[in-house]
């Protein structure tokens, strides 16, 4: 499936890394904002926050005093522009040296704030190796929209694309009606959006995986 004649494509969230650990990385760097100006400190709730079983910002309202609490946007902006500590697995890690010690490049396209999903790329260390990174807020188009897509069907006129994501109801239906083949790596029960299969055939992926190496056929 993959070989010199590919170019393949990534989603970021819950499929280049979960996004829980942006979660919990947002979560710890609000917590040393408050611990810094009020000596409280949150962090040990905060896994029951990850575990859906208290909301964070009702944690930190009930933690806090009224003339303590900051507005919501203040800690909105906190979560979605920190630089977050997040990492690639071991097996993804392993997919893209393999690929890229075959020449196979790779992109990314992806939904979302440009900081937000900018900083993850440049934390996982993909900034400088992927060679188009394609960002909804910066081009001014979400999926299932084919415009991202397309700009990627042009610069590689020659090549066989793939789209490697994991949100069933917006990922695989543009890919699809450009012939993309469309994989879909399988939630392990950490991802933030669960996945639904139950849906009409152009919105469902030619090919389903648990992990990146069952790609691996070179
Ligand atoms: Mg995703």
């Amino acid at each position: 499936m993959i070989n010199n004649n590919t170019h393949i494509v990534f989603d970021l969230d819950d499929t280049l890394y979960k996004e829980i650990e942006f979660v919990k990385s947002a979560y710890l760097y609000i917590n040393s904002y408050i611990k810094s100006r009020y000596s409280i400190d949150l962090s040990k709730s905060i896994k029951k926050c990850l575990e859906n079983e208290i909301n964070f910002f009702d944690l930190i309202n009930s933690k806090l005093n009224q003339n303590q609490i900051f507005p919501i946007e203040k800690y909105l902006e906190l979560y979605r522009f920190h630089y977050p500590k997040i990492k690639l697995s071991d097996d993804t890690t392993f997919f893209l040296d393999k690929i890229l010690s075959h020449n196979i490049d790779f992109s990314i396209i992806t939904d979302g704030r440009s900081v937000s999903q900018r900083n993850k790329i440049t934390a996982l260390g993909l900034r400088h190796l992927a060679k188009n990174i394609i960002i909804s807020e910066e081009t001014g188009f979400e999926k299932p929209h084919l415009n991202n897509f397309e700009i990627l069907n042009r610069i590689y006129t020659d090549k066989k694309l793939i789209y490697i994501a994991d949100n069933t109801s917006k990922d695989f239906l543009a890919p699809n009606i450009l012939k993309w083949n469309t994989i879909c790596l399988l939630d392990n029960g950490q991802n933030i959006h669960k996945q639904n299969f139950d849906l009409e055939f152009n919105y469902l992926p030619k090919l389903k995986i648990t992990n990146l190496k069952e790609l691996i056929v070179l």
